[in-house]
């Protein structure tokens, strides 16, 4: 347990907030003015190969660390990818979880008996860069929070206020098709942004390219991948793919 714990008194109420990404799950509790208590990661397959039985177990271990120094939980936040539906707590459709309307916020209420919130991964990573005034959303009403990970989706902010979309999907550009029948993606489309562009794609093309992470790019050859010719833009898709 990290020693910062010992600057929040016993009895206060801390949080518990956990970020389900497609490889891992990161969580973190705080105390009272976002003091750190403890942090954990778990793999999100890890589980029974199950990202909620992931979930479940991280913030359970994080809840233990808050009982154990002596604090009460008061509530969870959740940063799921995919298509989110806040208000009613659910996870539409996530692609890289292999999750289809998933009542998240009931199933963790439930499981924990605190209040839970639910955002989408790329709006709540925004919401924080604003508050934090930092990088893009140092000082700006107007910008667009494009984080890459295991998938890529962006947070739309215009005039201060974040666009989710009719549907939850404003900004989850991942999923459209940029290379006509290129590769498998993991929503079952093929040419995906994602499939060539996202930090997992990058990295599993160098290690198909033979590139050794370690070894560095002055030791090896560039990746002989073919870089896939984008088309021009006007064969984009005129509107996002609904299936995430
Ligand atoms: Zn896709």
């Amino acid at each position: 347990m990290s020693d910062r714990q010992f600057e929040a008194a016993p009895g206060d109420s801390a949080i518990v907030a956990v970020d389900i990404g497609g490889t891992t799950i990161k969580g973190a509790a705080f105390g009272p003015s976002g003091i750190v208590l403890e942090r954990a990661t778990v793999p999100t397959f890890g589980a029974e190969g199950s990202p909620l039985a992931a979930t479940v177990e991280l913030i359970g271990k994080l809840a233990d660390a808050v009982s154990a120094g002596g604090h009460r939980l008061t509530g969870i936040g959740v940063a799921s990818p995919g298509l989110v539906d806040s208000v009613r707590g659910s996870v539409i459709f996530a692609a890289n979880l292999g999750w289809t309307d998933v009542a998240i916020v009931d199933l963790l209420a439930e499981r924990f008996g605190v209040p839970v919130a639910l955002e989408h991964d790329g709006r709540a990573a925004a919401r924080a860069e604003r508050a934090a005034r930092v990088a893009a959303g140092r000082d700006g009403d107007d910008f667009v929070f494009v984080p890459i990970g295991t998938g890529i989706s962006a947070a739309i902010v215009t005039g201060g206020v974040f666009v989710t979309g009719a549907t939850g999907g404003a900004g989850e550009f991942g999923h459209v098709p940029v290379v006509p029948d290129g590769e498998l993606c993991t929503c079952g489309q093929r040419g995906c942004v994602e499939v060539y562009a996202s930090a997992s794609a990058i990295a599993r093309r160098y290690r198909a390219a033979g590139v050794s992470s370690r070894a560095g790019p002055a030791r090896s050859r560039p990746p002989s991948t073919p870089t896939p010719s984008l088309p021009r833009s006007g064969a984009m898709p005129s509107r996002l793919s609904r299936s995430g």
